[in-house]
């Protein structure tokens, strides 16, 4: 008889967190990073190499994923008008959300004054990068091949395309339902893929953790504590206050259901410092766990993963009053104001990856006229903090994801507020020994027909 309780992912994904903060916290207080030594590249370097094979694995999933599911969904919603519906929704809202994310960041960070007094001396070295026009990211939009698209991951391309032959497909009719049987199966196949995947990752997120920490240690955060801590205050205000207020004000739905439900995928961004490479996991919480029909997810999801970074707009917000006031350069209300435009704009264009706020950073500097080697004085401890950030990137999507769904009438509410709904526990891995047989007679009846 089984009686023994099994241990839901989310549980284990937590305790791998904490045990790979301490282990890297650890292995850094103790100075056995030191370049060379022994713990330096043999075991910092295995937890290096395993974290790295998981975020690849992840990544390899996510343009078939996107590809399969989102024709299933536009299949799904089967209405063109409802198409432009969600997606005119889910942009509004990104696009206000992000706007007032970078809104908090300025607003807090100006009204406590951080960077006044601080040395202007910057070891870093950061180069500037041009912020593509709005003409350019708006054609950039269409991919010249859609296999180079797929191949490179342009997420923005890729969408465009799925939506094209899903339409496409519908247009076609019933002569088309073999095609829709193959990419729904093929979303399936996808999703269960995640689910492999996502099997390992208590010991990913062990080893992604425990290297990062063990080589950056937490000592980087103490000497910039003043910008760190507008940051991160900010950050959960955003999370906690800003997003929850407008998930229950436009959607109803319970906020304290949606962080609970929510914790593994921020786990997995905060571990991956990516939105891209978390769109499998975040698809998969959105639809399985939140109740979002795939026809609305999955689209909000890979769209908002590109387009949508409230956490990197705070870290804009925040950083651009910081480095001002160290440089002694006053923006006032118009600088601000451009600033916030030019990071709504530049988020449209650029891919949730690691380290991507910083690059968005410098497009904002050359605009507004700030110093761009100013980021110097941040590049330090930006990595960790990328970590926080994408963590409620991947919350601000899934928030907008619930609200459109809820509007459009596609969430499903039991799965919503049943708290075991799509949680993962071993037996999902399970192959049971009846579908075995059956795939097993189907291999055979196919070769003795060859
Ligand atoms: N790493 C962030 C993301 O993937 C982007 C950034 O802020 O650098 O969402």
């Amino acid at each position: 008889m089984e009686t023994e309780k099994k241990m839901s992912l989310t549980t284990k994904v937590l305790i791998g967190m904490a045990l790979g903060i301490i282990v890297g916290l650890g292995i850094n207080l103790l100075g056995l990073n030191e370049a060379g030594s022994f713990v330096n590249e043999y075991v910092v370097g295995f937890f290096h190499i395993v974290g790295k094979m998981f975020v690849t694995a992840l990544k390899m999933l996510v343009v078939p994923l996107v590809f399969f599911s989102l024709i299933t969904g536009v299949i799904g919603i089967g209405d063109i008008n409802a198409l432009g519906k969600v997606g005119g929704k889910s942009f509004a809202l990104y696009m206000l959300t992000t706007a007032i994310a970078i809104a908090v960041g300025i607003g807090l960070a100006a009204m406590i004054g951080i960077g006044s007094g601080v040395h202007m001396t910057t070891e870093a070295a950061f180069t500037a990068k041009e912020a593509p026009a709005l003409s350019a990211v708006l054609i950039d939009i269409i991919p010249s091949n859609a296999i180079n698209a797929m191949a490179l991951g342009k997420m923005l391309q890729i969408i465009f395309f799925s939506i094209l032959v899903g339409i496409s497909i519908l247009m076609v009719g019933k002569k088309a339902e073999p095609v829709v049987e193959l990419i729904e199966i093929g979303n399936e196949i996808m999703m269960k893929m995640v689910n492999i995947i996502m099997a390992v990752a208590p010991y990913a997120v062990f080893a992604l953790l425990a290297k990062a920490i063990a080589n950056l240690g937490l000592g980087l955060l103490v000497d910039l504590a003043g910008y760190v801590l507008v940051l991160i205050a900010a950050l959960m205000i955003h999370l906690f206050v800003t997003l929850m207020s407008i998930l229950k004000v436009f959607s109803g739905m319970n906020p304290i259901t949606f962080l609970k439900k929510m914790r593994e995928t921020q786990i997995f961004a905060f571990s991956t410092s990516s939105s891209n490479a978390t769109i499998p996991v975040t698809l998969r919480a959105v639809t399985d766990r939140l109740g979002v029909n795939n026809s609305v997810a999955s689209f909000t999801v890979p769209f908002g993963a590109t387009i949508n970074m409230d956490g990197t707009a705070i870290m804009q917000g925040v950083a651009t009053v910081f480095i001002a006031n160290a440089y002694g350069v006053h923006l006032g209300i118009t600088g601000y104001l451009t600033v916030i435009m030019m990071s709504v704009l530049a988020s449209i264009g650029t891919a949730g990856v690691p380290g991507v706020g910083l690059i968005m950073l410098s497009m904002v500097f050359t605009q507004v006229g700030l110093p761009v080697e100013g980021i110097g004085l941040i590049l330090g401890v930006d990595r960790l903090l990328d970590m926080i950030r994408t963590a409620v990137n991947v919350s601000g999507d899934a928030a907008v994801s619930v609200i459109v769904a809820k509007s459009e009438g596609k969430l499903d509410e039991s799965v919503y507020n049943d708290p075991n709904a799509g949680v993962l526990t071993d037996d999902d891995l399970d192959i049971p020994d009846e579908i075995e047989k059956e795939m097993a007679e189907i291999v055979k009846e196919t070769h003795d027909k060859s």
